[in-house]
């Protein structure tokens, strides 16, 4: 009966951990939705770029307020979670601290993340306030529904407990008290507990051991449905991040094909099509997500909803429809919803009359958008919501040509005149005159 608590946290761990690969390989399933795109080039800029942004917090800072406590609260997370292995090994063996042999390091390194759990308390504290009581404008606008802010703040309350945990241990571990190393603040928190028995204080030490092991579990298997899945994917993210210029847009190939022949002045007008030529071009432009590529939907998963990109938006400051926030979580949804659907067909996916355009993101939306790239150089973990814009405008102008009364009357004067304006080209220099 002795093993039966190991029997028992090897089943919890065995539970935790199986859940969590079980949906890992559902979101490298939906990501892999997407089309095609090889982006194998130039690996150490992306090493480079990827240790920059995601493991250096570049952009946070931008904002000093919430990067700096942003940064302690992701060092913690790190960090602290090193004791978890610890935990681990504890529960799987039956000892108890088992790191404690390595001597003082031993309590510098729980000095330390004792410190950090404060700091990441605190820190947190300041991110509830800010959200639900200072009520900052972008954790309120309208794509801010009852979930996301929920999910919001369930992290939040996650992580306060999970640190509370932590530290009452610590404090209730007579043991690693009597060690006198490493407490630097579950010393103070110890003599909240010196009024009860031992066999009391030793219970409350195991339940916080064990509610803590279960509680980072929990949260493990809770990335999957929330926008913390960034804790993750902003590494890979960071790492395919685009590398082109920005303001570079991508040209289509078929397209390109096509054009170049029509420039070529050795092209024989009359020759029979290359069999490469009648192949169908495909669609062009995206309106759902299994149009995007690979890389946007990961930029979908990877989107924190901090709302940066919305706030930089000048269409969003000037009242208009878009929020790029709004795009990205749209694209989510809608991944999740053709996740699900294909699970439910056993693999495969069944038309379910929807898809991004129009279901989730209007033609208004997509307008709306000025093309500045505010919203990718704001973005501190390298999405680019102007990417998928750019791609549902182009599913809009050349499937169903259903650009705008303005654009169109643009596109056929620069074909007819070859310049936007309404006058032929025999009167351009007019105004001269005038
Ligand atoms: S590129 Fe479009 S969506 Fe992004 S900030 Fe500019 S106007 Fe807004
Ligand atoms: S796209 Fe980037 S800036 Fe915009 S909400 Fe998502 S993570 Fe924040």
């Amino acid at each position: 009966m002795d093993y039966l608590p190991n029997i028992l946290f090897a089943i919890v761990l065995i539970v935790g951990i199986g859940y969590f690969i079980k949906n890992v390989r559902k979101l490298i399933r939906n990501i892999n939705l997407g089309q095609d795109k090889d982006l194998s080039d130039n690996k150490s800029k992306r090493w480079k770029n990827m240790s920059r942004i995601a493991l250096g917090q570049g952009k946070m800072v931008r904002r000093p307020i919430a990067g700096i406590l942003h940064i302690i609260v992701y060092l913690g997370f790190i960090i602290i979670n090193i004791e978890v292995l610890e935990i681990i090994i504890d529960g799987l063996l039956g000892t108890h601290r088992i790191f404690s042999g390595i001597g003082a390091l031993y309590g510098v390194l729980i000095g330390s993340f004792e410190i950090l759990a404060i700091l990441v308390f605190i820190a947190v504290v300041v991110f509830w306030i800010r959200r639900n009581m200072i009520r900052l404008k972008r954790f309120w606008s309208s794509e801010m529904t009852t979930w996301p802010k929920n999910d919001a703040n369930n992290i939040l309350y996650f992580e306060m407990v999970l640190m509370t945990l932590f530290l009452v241990m610590n404090a209730t571990d007579i043991s690693f008290q009597e060690m006198d190393s490493g407490n630097i603040i579950s010393q103070y928190m110890a003599p909240w507990f010196s009024d009860l028995s031992e066999n009391t204080i030793h219970l409350i030490e195991r339940s916080a051991w064990w509610i803590h092991i279960i509680g980072i579990l929990v949260f493990l298997n809770y990335l999957y449905f929330s926008k913390h899945l960034h804790i993750l994917l902003a590494f890979p993210n960071t790492y395919y991040g685009n590398l082109n210029p920005k303001g570079q847009i991508n040209n289509l190939e078929t397209v390109t094909k096509e054009v170049m022949l029509m420039m070529d002045p050795d092209a024989d007008p009359f020759a029979a099509p290359t069999e490469e030529a009648e192949e169908d071009p495909g669609k062009f432009g995206a309106s759902d997500v299994q149009d995007l590529n690979w890389v946007q939907l990961l930029n979908a998963y990877t989107c924190t909803e901090c709302g940066r990109c919305t706030s930089e938006c000048p269409a969003n400051q000037t009242g208009k429809k878009l929020s790029p926030r709004k795009i990205m979580m749209d694209t989510r949804d809608r991944l999740e919803e053709v996740g699900k659907n294909i699970d439910k067909n056993k693999g495969e996916f069944k038309d379910d009359g929807k898809q991004l355009l129009d279901d989730y993101i209007s033609k208004e939306e997509l307008w709306a958008c000025t093309s500045c790239n505010a919203c990718v150089e704001a973005c501190p973990v390298s999405i680019d919501p102007l990417s998928i814009i750019i791609d549902m405008r182009r599913y809009l102008v050349m499937e169903q040509s259903a650009a705008p009364t303005e654009l169109n009357n643009m596109m056929t004067n620069i074909e007819n005149n070859g310049a936007p304006w309404p006058y032929n080209q025999m009167d351009r220099n007019n105004w001269v005159n005038e």
